[in-house]
């Protein structure tokens, strides 16, 4: 029997990753019927719209690993793209301080890092990162030339139009609740009760991304815990006090960069993000509360294996999320003159963080194939710079299948 298809591709996630590999379709085999299911009333509504929206050098990665790989070429990409369609956005350059000596070595080795991964870095003494950023301190900078900023929000929606011009259909309000597999097909049944049917579906769903998986049958192997991410923006008539991108060294245990001062494409200087855990996954305040996403994270052995290790990071996490004056004690590291008045609450954001059971947190870009089927299941920072290579890979990936 003849099966007949609604359409060849069915892309599960309006974020940057998903709209991406729809315009990557569209792109590489024009003709193919893609279809995005996204469950908000419009695309980027979670991490893609609600981050620091820098564009990432890719200094920071392990040369060779996709992170590296992708951001490298994406940033350079993300660059065009917003200049082709007149999105905002500006090459900054960023500066990593150290403010310990402990920190020298750490900072020296991203130095090695970034020239490894073909990234113009600079190394600077005092008086040169003054220069830069006269408020700051430290003991020690260098300066990345390729980073900018942009917003992550508007390159998704390009994506979406983009693909829908070369024949792809996004449609809103449309939660993915059940995914079937036939030898031939696979079917999802949406939250409108509607029953799709396709040659492929690729999972794009970011801080569901597992839940998605296993609704299809598959072992990801992994969980998403959501760590919640939150911002101060600078009072307006403090924001000269920082004039581009500061960060501080990272913590090499941890896949997050620490909390950042970020001069956005419209003169909003934020300061953040920490990493505190999430009670839901798309809890944006301590408020937020789901049980059954607070009892998936429980029961979960990485969770509890991955906090024997990290507690003490994570309790100062928590401690600086819940104290503004300890917060702001941590900022005055980087940046003295500041003041807990001088610090506005903002959006939070919550990163969907892969954790394995034995509670590694998934460091690199994690993408698992079955048939019919590509999972993207850890897509954390920095893949909304390098969502243009991704979606590339997946679209290359759910192709091949379809060959
Ligand atoms: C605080 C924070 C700061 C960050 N800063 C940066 C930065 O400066 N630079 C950078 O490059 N990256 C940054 N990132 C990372 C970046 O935002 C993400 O890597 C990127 O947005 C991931 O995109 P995505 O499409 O995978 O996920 P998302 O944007 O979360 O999209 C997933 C979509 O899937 C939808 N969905 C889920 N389940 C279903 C379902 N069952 N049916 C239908 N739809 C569903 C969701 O509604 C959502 O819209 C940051 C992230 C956070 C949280």
């Amino acid at each position: 029997m003849l099966t007949t298809y609604d359409c060849d591709v069915l892309v599960v996630g309006g974020g940057i990753v998903g709209l991406s590999t729809a315009y990557a379709l569209t792109r590489a085999a024009p003709g193919t019927r893609v279809v995005v299911l996204e469950k908000e009333s419009g695309p980027a509504h979670h991490q893609t719209g609600r981050n620091s929206g820098v564009i990432h050098s890719g200094i920071y990665y392990r040369p060779g690993s996709l992170k590296a790989r992708f951001a490298v070429r994406g940033a350079a990409e993300m660059v065009a793209f917003c200049a082709e369609y007149g999105l905002p956005y500006e090459v900054t350059g960023k500066l990593i301080v150290a403010t310990a000596h402990a920190e020298l070595p750490r900072l020296h080795a991203l130095v090695q890092r970034g020239r490894a991964n073909g990234i113009p870095v600079r190394e600077l003494g005092r008086a040169q990162m003054a220069e830069y950023e006269p408020a700051v301190r430290g003991i020690g900078a260098i300066h990345v030339g390729t980073t900018g900023v942009c917003d992550f929000g508007a390159v998704a929606g390009q994506l979406a139009r983009l693909a829908e011009d070369a024949g792809a259909s996004v449609r809103y309000g449309a939660e993915v609740r059940a995914v079937g597999r036939r030898a031939s097909a696979v079917a999802v049944r949406t939250s409108r009760g509607e029953v799709l049917r396709a040659r492929a579906l690729v999972n794009c769903a970011g801080l569901h991304s597992d839940r998605v998986a296993r609704l299809a049958g598959d072992t990801p192997g992994m969980r998403i815990v959501p760590f919640r991410g939150e911002y101060f923006e600078l009072a307006p008539d403090r924001a000269e006090l920082v004039r581009g991108l500061v960060y501080p060294v990272p913590d090499p245990a941890f896949p997050f960069l620490g909390v950042h001062l970020t001069r956005g494409i419209d003169g909003t200087v934020h300061v953040g993000p920490n990493a505190v855990p999430a009670l839901a996954r798309e809890g944006y305040g301590w408020g937020v509360v789901r049980p059954g996403d607070l009892a998936g994270t429980v029961a979960f052995p990485g969770t509890w294996r991955m906090a024997r290790r990290h507690w003490r990071y994570g309790a100062g996490e928590v401690r600086r999320s819940l104290s503004k004056g300890s917060f702001t004690e941590a900022v005055r590291r980087l940046l003295p003159e500041v003041r807990a008045d001088d610090l506005i609450p903002a959006p939070s954001g919550v990163r969907a963080q892969a954790v394995l059971r034995d509670g590694t947190l998934v460091d690199d870009f994690l993408f698992a194939e079955s048939p019919r089927m590509v999972h993207v299941l850890n897509a954390p920072s920095p893949a909304a710079t390098a969502s243009l290579p991704i979606g590339r890979e997946v679209a290359r990936r759910v192709l091949a299948g379809l060959a």
